[in-house]
Formats: C-alpha cells, structure tokens, sequence
C-alpha cells in the first residue's frame, strides 16, 4: 500500500512505498500529515499521507519551458563549441543583438568558444554565422526539464 506525498501547499504529487516514507520523515524532509492508525513500534505511526517540508515547485518545473539562461545554454549543448566543436565557455547570439536577435532565447542561442581573437565567437561577432562564414553543427533547440535539472530529493 502506497503513502500519498503532499506538497507543502497541500497538492497531491505522488504515492511512495511505506519504507520511503518513513526515510523522508527521519530524513525531515516530510512530516506526518495523516496515519492509519497502526503504531508497528517504529518512530512514527504507520504514515497514510507524508508532507514535504519545503514547498516543491511543479508547476513551473513540468509545464512550459525552463527559463533560458547561459548556463543551460552551455549544458544543453555539453559545453560544445556549436561551430567548430571545442569545448566552449561562452554564450553566442545567432542572429546578434544588433540585428534584432532575441536576447533570452533558446533558438537564438548556442555554446561557442570564446576568449581568443581566433576563437569562433570573436570571430563571429556582430555578424550572422553566414556572414562570418561560420555554420552551424546543429541546429539551437528549446531544452527538457530534465537535461537541465533533476530535483535533488528524487
Ligand atoms: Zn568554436
């Protein structure tokens, strides 16, 4: 028999096995919030519901995209320069700024070298990657949750 987890703001999220539940409870990661009413000589009375302490964000987490940010630029590409393969450092506009490319988005964004005047994003600069005779090796796509993030209490 399964152990309903509550959110701390109350929204079911998911049933565990008894043995977990006790573990998040001695790990003060839920509280008791309902017990069928076994005592089994443990710490706590057999737990039907567990609640988390800190309030796990879903919503946002699962719905909709993660929000852009270079970091996750960098991880979706694995840190892989998008032009020549090198292990890139910075952050490079497709379309730049100064033609109107979005800032913080996914699509206008790839992981390129940078740091030296040779290195693809110096030499890129304010230029589209056909202008500066650069192409690209895949093509700038909105990440998973789950490339950028895994909660850290699953
Ligand atoms: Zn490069």
């Amino acid at each position: 028999m399964g152990v309903l987890v509550l959110n701390a703001g109350y929204e079911p999220l998911h049933t565990v096995s008894v043995a977990h539940a006790i573990r998040m409870l001695v790990r003060d990661v839920a509280v008791v919030h309902e017990t069928d009413g076994t005592d089994f000589g443990g710490l706590f009375p057999r737990p039907k519901v567990v609640r988390l302490v800190r309030y796990v964000v879903m919503k946002w987490r699962y719905s909709g995209p993660p929000r852009w940010s270079r970091r996750g630029v960098l991880q979706r590409d694995g840190h892989q320069c998008a032009y020549c393969g090198r292990r890139a450092t910075t952050v490079d506009h497709v379309v730049p700024l100064s033609r109107g490319g979005e800032r913080t988005s996914w699509l206008n964004t790839v992981a390129a070298c940078g740091g030296t005047a040779r290195s693809c994003n110096s030499r890129k600069a304010d230029r589209t990657p056909a202008e500066a005779g650069l192409s690209l090796r895949f093509a700038p796509r909105v990440p998973s949750w789950d490339e950028l993030h895994r909660p850290a209490w699953a």
